[in-house]
C-alpha cells in the first residue's frame, strides 16, 4: 500500500468522528496530499526530461563549424549548435549544396563545410566573370 492510499484510509476513518475542527483539517490534508501528488508527477516528468537531455548530451559531437552531429547517427544529419548551447534543444539545420546552412528555429546562417562553401563561391564568381554580371553589357 502506498502513502496516498494509506492517507485516504486514515482520512475516511477520521471523518466518522464528525468533529468540526478535525473535518477542516481533513479537508486541508486532502488538498495538501493532492498538491503533493501533483508535485511528485511533475518532478518525475522533470527527471525524465533531464535523463533524456543527458542521454543526448553524451551523444553529441562538436565540429569546427557551428553544427552538431549525434554519435551513432547519420553524420549527414546535422543540428544547430546555437540552439543546443542556448536552450538544450536539438534542431536539424537546413543544409544547402554550397556548404552553408540555416537553422529553422534560431534562423542563424553559417557554413557546415567551409571548403565546399569557398569552392562554390569561387565557381559562382568564375561564372559571373565569364558571362558578366550585367546582362545589358552584352
Ligand atoms: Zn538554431
Amino acid at each position: 500500500m502506498d502513502y496516498f492510499e494509506l492517507l485516504k484510509i486514515v482520512l475516511t476513518a477520521a471523518k466518522e468522528f464528525k468533529n468540526k475542527d478535525l473535518n477542516k483539517q481533513i479537508i486541508d490534508l486532502e488538498e495538501l496530499s493532492l498538491k503533493k501528488r501533483e508535485e511528485i508527477i511533475e518532478l518525475k516528468q522533470e527527471i525524465m526530461e533531464l535523463r533524456k537531455k543527458q542521454n543526448l548530451e553524451d551523444r553529441i559531437e562538436r565540429h569546427e563549424q557551428p553544427y552538431l552531429t549525434l554519435k551513432g547517427d547519420n553524420p549527414k544529419i546535422r543540428y544547430c549548435a546555437t540552439c543546443w548551447g542556448r536552450d538544450k534543444i536539438i534542431i536539424q539545420i537546413i543544409c544547402n549544396r554550397n556548404g552553408s546552412f540555416k537553422c529553422p528555429n534560431c534562423k542563424i546562417e553559417d557554413k557546415y563545410d567551409l571548403e565546399l562553401y569557398e569552392k562554390s563561391e569561387k565557381e559562382y564568381l568564375d561564372i559571373m566573370s565569364k558571362y558578366g554580371s550585367n546582362p545589358h553589357s552584352r
